[in-house]
């Protein structure tokens, strides 16, 4: 009775304020209707994930279901991904992505639905779990596209639902831009998407202007040396030694080399080098990501990082054909930059539907996120991700209560409170879709970058 009551009192406000908004009230009836469909949906994606680049069967489910609501189907967009689009007479074009991939993380949650899914990466095998929230952004996009070709009437203009594989190993993204049948998908005037946050609560909504998350470089460095015995490195140049310097070195590029106020992060995740105590090997190899917010900053640290590397190999002794090899994996994704007069927009639409306290100021991570790659073109088009909240008061203050850390994102206890914060997500993007569609397609948006 508790828990149906502190759900009345959240939802009540909210059914109070739509008496005076139509497109709100429509929202909220379409969810109380779908509900079932919703859980069912949810939880269906929720036992069955897949890994990157492997959503099958997750990609033919969506598919099937927004071709019944007379979405035309674009696809062959790489790997899996694929886009619906609904056309509606003249009016804005509105992007709206959602990713479909899990992750290799054994789930823990003790839920009835809980994953049991496996999924091969190369030759191995992994316990595969939604444990980032896809299956939360895919149920909302799923529903919103429902209700929108049941509203018609209600917008017009052009909207373009785009189901991207592989987000978390930044692939997918880059794949579809770089697809032929991504020119078949209407050039889109706003894009935008949504990430869960294991933090929020359901209701409110994460902004973050400007740079939100960082450009994700992944690099393997090898350093050369000469190797010989343990005990006479007289004779040898030992690249143990040369790599411990270098790992020491490199951390001065963010505190000496790129202003304090801009961000950098060099992490070196992985040493391997070396076989016993008593050698000393001939190389060594290095893992490392590299975050940075600015193109300059990213330049400045890619230079300092051959030129350190370098350097140190020659006052080592090494000639110039055993300097360190540097290799840039093909992983690099751009920053996620969002734009904050489009943000402006979304933050007028989210507070006068659902009031001030819906809005959150989020500060930048440096995360990556592939969304960055479709704002990022020649003509950058307005982009935005909004974080939305998953968390249920009643599990808020229970969790404090307990004393037990909210489980977060890309962990095996991750368990949002889909019931509450699917319609809740579906709410606040029709308000802002509708919006959006208001302000026709003569969108005076600098289109920065
Ligand atoms: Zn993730
Ligand atoms: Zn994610």
């Amino acid at each position: 009775m508790k828990k149906i009551f502190s759900i009345l009192s959240f939802i009540l406000p909210l059914v109070n304020q739509a008496q005076t908004n139509p497109g709100l009230q429509k929202a909220i009836d379409f969810t109380n209707e779908n509900a079932t469909f919703l859980k069912e949906c949810y939880q269906q994606l929720h036992e069955f994930p897949e890994l990157s680049t492997k959503e099958v069967n997750t990609a033919s489910y969506l598919k099937k279901a927004i071709a019944s609501y007379g979405y035309e189907i674009v696809d062959t967009l790489g790997y899996e991904s694929f886009g619906a689009v609904l056309k509606n007479g003249n009016g804005p074009v509105i992007l709206y992505r959602t990713d479909m991939d899990g992750l290799p993380v054994k789930e823990e949650t003790g839920l009835a639905f809980a994953s049991k899914a496996t999924g091969m990466k190369e030759t191995e095998t992994f316990p595969v779990m939604h444990a980032c929230g896809h299956d939360i952004h895919m149920t909302t996009w799923l529903g919103l596209a429902k209700l929108f070709a049941q509203t018609k009437k209600d917008w017009n203009g052009t909207l373009v639902f785009l189901a991207q594989s592989a987000e978390e190993t930044a692939q997918g993204a880059k794949k579809i831009v770089a697809s032929p049948a991504y020119k078949k998908i209407p050039k889109a005037n706003y894009q935008l998407a949504i990430h869960d946050h294991a933090e929020l609560l359901v209701g409110e909504v994460g902004f973050c202007d400007e740079y939100e998350m960082a450009a994700v470089d992944m690099m393997n460095i090898t350093i050369f040396g000469k190797g010989g015995h343990g005990a006479a490195p007289q004779r040898c140049i030992d690249p143990i030694l040369l790599a411990a310097q270098y790992i020491t070195e490199i951390q001065t590029i963010i505190s000496r080399n790129i202003a304090p106020i801009d961000p950098g992060v060099i992490t070196v995740g992985a040493i391997n080098g070396g076989t016993i105590g008593n050698v000393i090997p001939n190389q060594v190899v290095l893992k490392l990501t590299i975050r940075t917010f600015s193109k300059e900053t990213r330049d400045i640290i890619m230079n300092r990082l051959k030129e350190i590397g370098d350097n140190l190999a020659k006052a080592a002794g090494l000639p110039s054909n055993l300097f360190p090899k540097y290799d840039l994996l093909d992983m690099s994704i751009p920053s996620v930059y969002n734009n904050p007069e489009l943000g402006k927009l979304l933050k007028e639409s989210v507070q006068k539907q659902f009031g001030p306290t819906a809005i959150v100021k989020i500060k930048p991570m440096m995360i990556g996120e592939d969304f960055s790659v479709y704002g990022q073109q020649l003509d950058s088009i307005p982009s935005y991700i909004l974080w939305a909240g998953t968390l249920s008061p009643e599990r808020k203050e229970w969790s404090l209560k307990q004393h037990i850390e909210i489980p977060a994102l890309h962990t095996s206890k991750f368990a949002p409170d889909f019931e509450q914060c699917i319609p809740q997500n579906i709410k606040m993007m029709s308000a802002v879709l509708l919006d959006l569609f208001k302000k026709g397609n003569t969108t005076t948006l600098k289109k920065i970058k």
